[in-house]
């Protein structure tokens, strides 16, 4: 399960990331502890349930500890830039291509200098979302990891069976996006855990974060040549890694278009490949929130605000297609630009009533611009509030409410990333034609909530959106899963659903040995009814 059995011996170090392939892993702290259970016996052992509850999410409340820590620790970091190396084996590594992290809201402070790893070198040798859920993945991937270990097939009087939880044979590739600290760590941690060499190459928007974390793992145990931190360029990272005969899995999550990419050219190099490798890869969405007549409209606006808006819309789950019907359309609408009035944009180390901040960078930026232009050029479509953007300090992007007269127009089919909301009224005798539209008017399936207190509105609404989300809310935010309690992922493009966060995961990275072993000697070789 948790070890690997001892591995070959690393191939010659072409490159980097065929150098760090072979590397096995050892173990102190909690992957000793892990090892030690595995080894204290292969036979199906009845144990007591393992007791894991969710980290509590600290409130950050005036006064609080938690909230003057954070304040000091933001002045600590007041002006600093982090260095940042390559590690591979263990080892730091710097290489001449040195890049820095910008503070999206303020981009004169360069938060992290840091250096891209390359393919050839010496062995060259990478609090909701940062530290509850990632303390949670941790925690839970652990518990789950020791239940899997408990699944052992039947053994019988003359035979006893078992099951190795084997680690997969070469390395895994593990590619994280700027957003959410807690996947990234996730995305390196579980095949980690589950005894696999990875190379994790964080995103350039969150090398700070992702850096954190890695050391964080060190520090709790986790052997320095397991995971390997390889800050690079994209596209040198995928080329390189999908190209290389150990190559044995990748687990993503960022866009599309990424995805896609590196599937296709894992197609190409099959025939390399010593293994069939897992793709694992959770994307982008279209999420929405549908909004029956028999509706709370003050919880559903409340809810749509902060799915749509916090973290700047930046969230692969935030809502960003509302359907809202005719007769309370008026109701809506006031109650929606209302709160819109009160929501602060700025610098979120400034005045903690900021809900959100700057939009990552300059490329995010420049593309949310680009729809706020199409929404008010399109005839289609009319901005209710909002949608004004500046960038001489940080990225900054005000929170935009659209209404749409086509529920087809582009802005309510394809993902934006950004603070943009925009709003279909239906008429409320159509509400199955409007599920039927929402499930076929975009490739996605990530996330969408229902509002409605009407059972039998519900009860549509989940027989006809079935594969439009692979995350359904009744009657809450379509953001905001919570590791073991809803695992999190969507299919059709939006990714390969592995649900990180919930107890099949774990089954993606590893490669499982079924092993009999005989008690009885077979005394003739011929069957019975042969006599
Ligand atoms: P992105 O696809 O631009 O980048 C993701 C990662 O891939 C980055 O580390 C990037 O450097 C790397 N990359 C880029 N090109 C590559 C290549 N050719 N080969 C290998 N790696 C390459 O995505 P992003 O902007 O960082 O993240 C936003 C996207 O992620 C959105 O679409 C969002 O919906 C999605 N996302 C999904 C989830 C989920 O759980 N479904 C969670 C967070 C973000």
């Amino acid at each position: 399960m948790v070890v690997s059995p001892p591995r070959p011996p690393p191939p010659p170090p072409a490159q980097w990331v065929v150098a760090a392939a072979g590397r096995g892993s050892g173990g102190a702290g909690m992957w000793r502890r892990l090892r030690a259970l595995r080894d204290c016996g292969r036979r199906w052992q009845h144990r007591p349930a393992i007791q894991v509850t969710n980290e509590p999410i600290l409130e950050f409340k005036p006064g609080s500890p938690e909230r003057a820590a954070l304040q000091k620790a933001l002045a600590d970091l007041k002006g600093k830039t982090e260095d940042i190396p390559c590690v591979i084996g263990g080892e730091e590594v710097w290489t001449p291509t040195v890049r820095y992290q910008l503070s999206p809201f303020n981009h004169a402070h360069k938060v992290a200098k840091y250096c891209y790893a390359s393919k050839a070198k010496t062995v060259i040798q990478a609090e909701i979302d940062a530290a509850a859920e990632l303390i949670d993945f941790f925690r839970f991937n652990a518990k789950y990891a020791l239940e899997l270990e408990q699944s052992q097939p039947l053994s019988v009087d003359i035979s006893t069976n078992s099951m190795v939880y084997r680690g997969l044979e070469g390395f895994v590739a593990a590619v994280s996006p700027f957003n959410f600290t807690a996947i990234g760590g996730n995305l390196a941690g579980a095949p980690a855990l589950m005894g696999n060499v990875v190379l994790w190459k964080p995103s350039d928007t969150a090398l700070l974060s992702s850096y954190a974390v890695y050391k964080i793992l060190l520090e709790a145990g986790l052997p320095p040549n397991v995971v390997q931190f390889v800050p690079s360029d994209g596209p040198e990272f995928g080329d390189t890694v999908t190209s290389s005969e150990h190559f044995c899995g990748l687990n993503f999550t960022g866009s599309v278009p990424t995805f896609r990419r590196l599937w296709k050219q894992v197609s190409e190099n099959l025939e390399r490949y010593r293994n069939f490798p897992r793709l694992a890869g959770e994307c982008g969405g279209k999420n929405f929130h549908v909004l029956h007549r028999s509706a709370d409209v003050g919880s559903a606006v409340n809810g749509t605000l902060r799915s749509a808006f916090e973290f700047g819309g930046q969230k692969c789950s935030a809502c960003s297609r509302l359907y809202a019907p005719a007769s309370l359309w008026p109701h809506i609408k006031e109650k929606l630009l209302e709160e819109h009035g009160k929501i602060k944009v700025g610098d979120p180390t400034q005045d903690f009533g900021t809900f959100f901040s700057a939009v990552i960078d300059d490329k995010s930026f420049a593309r949310i611009k680009g729809w706020l232009q199409h929404a008010r050029s399109s005839p289609n479509l009319t901005v209710l509030a909002g949608g004004g953007c500046d960038d001489s300090v940080g990225y900054f992007v005000e929170p935009c409410i659209v209404e749409s007269r086509d529920p087809r127009d582009p802005i309510m089919r394809e993902e934006i990333f950004g603070p943009i909301l925009t709003v279909f009224v239906y008429p409320e005798d159509r509400y199955r034609e409007v599920l039927e539209l929402i499930d076929s008017s975009t490739p996605y399936g990530l996330t969408g909530a229902i509002f409605a207190q009407e059972k039998a509105a519900i009860e549509e609404s989940l027989r006809l959106l079935r594969h439009a989300a692979g995350n359904f809310y009744i009657n809450d935010k379509s953001t905001g899963s919570v590791v073991a309690q809803q695992p999190f992922g969507g299919s059709r493009i939006s990714g390969t659903n592995d649900k990180p966060g919930g107890p099949h995961y774990l089954l993606r990275w590893t490669s499982p040995q079924a092993i009999k072993e005989t008690h009885v000697p077979l005394g003739d070789w011929r069957y019975a009814y042969m006599q």
